[in-house]
């Protein structure tokens, strides 16, 4: 990569400091949502206070910061992040090309720092925001909103004239203006046009190729079209991701930021934020009520919704592009994106409650006492108990306190219903969040173990996470949102589940007795009693760590945490194959070539001759009835929609994620999602889901769909240019990383003339060789002369490129190969590959057959493989 680097230009050393790159902004009349009331906001201890978090940390202390209690404790504000401009962290920035945008989603899907938020509106609902925010003379204000159904009418017509032109350009904000300069009225001042001129200017807006949002939906009918936009903010670390994603679409380029581009991002960013939530309508057959029922190819759409997409607000100091972020975000936006309705409908049903129990309750609890006191007399102890604070340490003590009880009935319904509002409103109007409205409590809380994903959203003030998150050392983090579960469940119980199901006795009348059994039930409840509904409510957790921290140090913390099965706990193992924040020491996840700290590659030691740990796989024998999938983001499809079954699943989820590290695997910043894919295609790291509730056998409960070719030992791939395709094995993927670059040398074709290919080498070598080290000797059928394999890859123009292998790369092959012949054979694959190989190495055993004349024979004719390739090929 050397004839890339080209010197950077410093300038004139005395020109001046333009470093803060505040360009121009244009602004509306901004609301500072820190004064909109949010329930709660009052009663705030200081330590819960942005402004006391502010004081400390953004005062420009630097080293002289105090130690207080924030900081000695090492609490955190939450969300801070959001604030934090990237700007030093990045040289380019991506730039919309409008027309070319056919709303794919892929580059919002992939960014991992939050940096694309994007929505679908209006016609009207641009041009209204734009109007009432931005149009400062208030007469033009009044005229200009009463003309906006004319306004988008006009548009409307203009846009569906020009949209079938494949080669125009015009953008929405010319079309605009264009009508709005036609409208007749002396109130329309110059200065209004041009302010909306100078807003509508800093948009992007696309409606050319998003079919979807405005032609499918004009044609249907009329009226109904909208538009689709997609804003650039100030988190963005220039990764380019988002620009590999778009890839041919070509609606997405890198560009060099400057002053100008810098402050249109930052106005265009301030006129998102006073739109609304994307509605239903653009959302196509994703319903936002009921995402767990949408189809996976659908999910994705949840991210066009600015409530959910902010469920995770990057900011932090990971690395650009680093491939954990995407995922982490993704476990975020889709817990918010299910749980936020339910809490919302909950809110509304808990209020409604509460408002007829005020009504009725007293009434019906009298009538209880005089048809029957023992039940009256045992709900009124379980309400003082449960509900009101009575309950002691023992059944005496307990007794104890109720005498001590003075009130009437009233004061149990009032205490019933004070708690039923309490819960409706938690859910539904607390702002977890100073600065953002309010939405109701955290929908999730998440625990990490010591490792990237805690290190980069730990440093205050760039913590990316708007829910509770906690730390804990190394590898406690599983059992640590174990816990956070067992006392969500507590809470859920005595707060909601319990109160609701007390204020149902009351409601529907009453009618059946209350024992001292229902006492003892109630005072000993917990979730296995809990119906589905209420389970689902459940706030959820998310135990996160990496390869190190969950499936080597941390590995027992996690197979207790899974074996528990519990309804609301959440597992994700970002698998980096590294300990990546330390610098790259070898993981029970590591890969057999090696090379990394603490797992030199040189010539003593090739490598590692311990097999790669597969921590999912683990997990589908012997631990219960756990939820499991080992997904990525290179079917975020299938990532988003497992992620969503595991959280409605009834016991522990547990997911394993293959993601960059930029640095320690040697990958380009805008190469995470392509990484990921690689490793699945040559079955490094395969896809699979494994759902309990759909049977007890593996060919049953497990999938390996998601793969390519999953029958067969090894995926087909193209050739760039349409030249064929050639088999993908692990070594073409480790051609990709520069992790591996001990274990593969560049050579001319004629350097291998005389070598084995590695895909003939591998048919004679079986894991059980390695295990029993036949294939260090010369005399074996399964030797691996070291250097003496070769493959070819093939560069983007379609051009071979030759590569010869260390024996290490050659096992590495032969390792994953098996590890992907035994996940297919849980599912009842028969995989004609593996049956070939074991009859040639058969007759090769029975002396039938040599290892020469087997390799002879591929030369004059060609193997059957390659006959399977020409087939492909034509
Ligand atoms: S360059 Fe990277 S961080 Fe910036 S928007 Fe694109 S994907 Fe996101
Ligand atoms: S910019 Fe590119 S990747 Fe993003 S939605 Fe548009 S076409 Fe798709
Ligand atoms: S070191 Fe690796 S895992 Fe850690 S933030 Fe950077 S890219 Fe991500």
């Amino acid at each position: 990569g050397l004839n890339n680097v080209i010197k950077v230009k410093h300038g004139n050393v005395d020109a001046k400091d333009t470093s803060s790159f505040i360009g121009n902004i244009i602004s509306h009349c901004a609301i500072d949502l820190s004064s909109v009331p949010g329930n709660g906001d009052n009663g705030k201890s200081p330590l819960f206070k942005m402004s006391t978090f502010d004081k400390e940390f953004r005062s420009g202390l630097g080293y002289n910061q105090p130690s207080s209690p924030l900081a000695s404790v090492g609490m955190m504000a939450s969300a801070t992040g959001a604030t934090a401009s990237k700007y030093v962290a990045r040289r380019e920035i991506p730039i919309l090309i409008e027309e070319n945008c056919t709303q794919c989603m892929d580059c919002i899907t992939v960014c991992p720092d939050t940096a694309l938020p994007n929505t679908a509106q209006d016609i009207s609902a641009i041009l209204s925001t734009a109007i009432s925010k931005y149009v400062s003379d208030e007469n033009a204000r009044k005229v200009l909103l009463s003309k906006v159904p004319e306004l988008d009418k006009n548009c409307r017509a203009k846009m569906l004239e020009l949209v079938v032109d494949a080669d125009d350009k015009t953008r929405f904000k010319d079309i605009a203006i264009d009508e709005i300069k036609k409208l007749d009225d002396k109130a329309i001042t110059d200065e209004s046009v041009n302010q909306l001129d100078a807003i509508l200017d800093t948009l992007p807006v696309i409606y050319k190729k998003s079919k979807a949002i405005f032609l499918t939906k004009e044609k249907k009918e009329a009226g109904s079209g909208g538009l689709f936009s997609i804003f650039v903010n100030d988190l963005c670390k220039g990764c380019a991701a988002c620009v590999e994603a778009c890839g041919d679409h070509n609606a997405l380029k890198m560009i060099p930021e400057t002053e100008e581009l810098n402050a249109q991002y930052h106005s265009a960013n301030t006129f998102l934020k006073q739109l609304g939530d994307t509605p239903q309508k653009y959302l196509g057959i994703f319903n936002s009520q009921s995402p767990q029922e949408a189809k996976a190819a659908a999910l994705k759409f949840h991210l066009m919704m600015q409530s959910k997409y902010n469920a995770f607000l990057s900011g932090d100091g990971a690395c650009a592009g680093c491939g954990e972020k995407s995922v982490l975000r993704s476990v975020s936006t889709l817990t918010e994106t299910l749980m936020r309705p339910i809490f919302h409908a909950k809110a509304e049903r808990m209020s409604a409650k509460a408002e007829q129990l005020s009504q009725t309750g007293l009434e019906t609890l009298n009538n209880l006492k005089t048809k029957d006191e023992d039940s009256y007399k045992i709900f009124k102890k379980s309400i003082l108990h449960l509900l009101m604070g009575y309950g002691g340490e023992s059944s005496e003590d307990t007794e104890q306190n109720i005498l001590e009880f003075k009130g009437d009935d009233k004061k149990l319904i009032d205490a019933l219903v004070i708690v039923l509002k309490q819960d409706a409103s938690d859910h539904k109007e607390l702002r977890a969040i100073e600065g953002m409205a309010p939405n109701g409590m955290s929908v999730m809380a998440m625990s990490a173990n010591t490792g990237c994903n805690t290190v980069y959203g730990s440093t205050p003030p760039n913590n990316p996470h708007p829910y509770p998150w906690m730390n804990s050392l190394f590898q406690d983090g599983a059992t640590i949102g174990w816990l956070f579960g067992e006392s969500f469940i507590k809470d859920h119980s005595r707060r909601s589940v319990i109160p609701e199901r007390f204020a149902d006795m009351l409601l529907n009348g009453f009618s059946n007795k209350f024992t001292e059994d229902d006492y003892f039930f109630y005072t000993h409840f917990s979730d296995i009693y809990m119906t589905e509904d209420e389970i689902l409510e459940l706030p959820k957790v998310w135990a996160i760590g990496g390869d190190g921290g969950m499936g080597d140090i941390g590995f027992q913390n996690v197979s207790k945490a899974v074996l528990q099965n519990r309804p609301n706990v959440q597992i994700l193992m970002l698998d980096t194959q590294v300990y990546s924040n330390t610098g790259g020491q070898n993981s029970d996840s590591s890969v057999m070539t090696g090379g990394f700290d603490m797992n030199q590659a040189g010539v003593a030691s090739e490598g590692k001759l311990t097999e790669k740990k597969s921590v999912a796989e683990s997990f589908l024998g012997g631990h219960g009835s756990p939820f499991v999938a080992q997904v990525s983001m290179a079917n975020s499809a299938t990532l988003y929609k497992s992620i969503l079954d595991g959280l409605c699943y009834r016991g522990t989820a547990f997911f394993q994620a293959f993601t960059t590290c930029q640095p320690e695997h040697g990958v380009p910043d805008y190469a995470a999602t392509e990484q990921a894919q690689k490793v699945r295609d040559s079955r490094t790291m395969p896809e699979f889901v494994f759902n309990p509730e759909l049977g007890e056998t593996y060919a049953e409960a497990l999938s390996i769909k998601g793969n390519p070719l999953s029958k067969d030992d090894w995926y087909l791939k193209k050739i760039p240019g349409g030249g064929g395709k050639f088999t993908y094995t692990v070594a073409h993927w480790a051609f990709s990383e520069a992790r591996f670059r001990l274990h593969h040398k560049k050579v001319k074709e004629d350097k291998v003339k005389d070598l084995i290919r590695l895909e003939d080498m591998i048919k004679f070598i079986m894991m059980d060789d390695i295990t029993h080290r036949r294939h260090i000797d010369k005399n074996h059928r399964s030797f691996i002369p070291d250097w003496g394999v070769y493959t070819i890859d093939y560069a983007d123009d379609g051009s071979p490129v030759y590569h010869i292998l260390s024996r290490q790369m050659v096992i590495f092959n032969v390792e994953r190969r098996k590890a992907w012949r035994i996940l297919q054979s849980k599912v009842g694959t028969i995989n004609k590959d593996y049956q070939e190989q074991k009859e040639l190495l058969k007759k090769i055993d029975s002396g039938e057959l040599t290892v020469d004349e087997f390799l002879n024979n591929i030369q004059e004719n060609g193997s059957a493989k390659e006959e399977q390739l020409e087939k492909e090929t034509v």
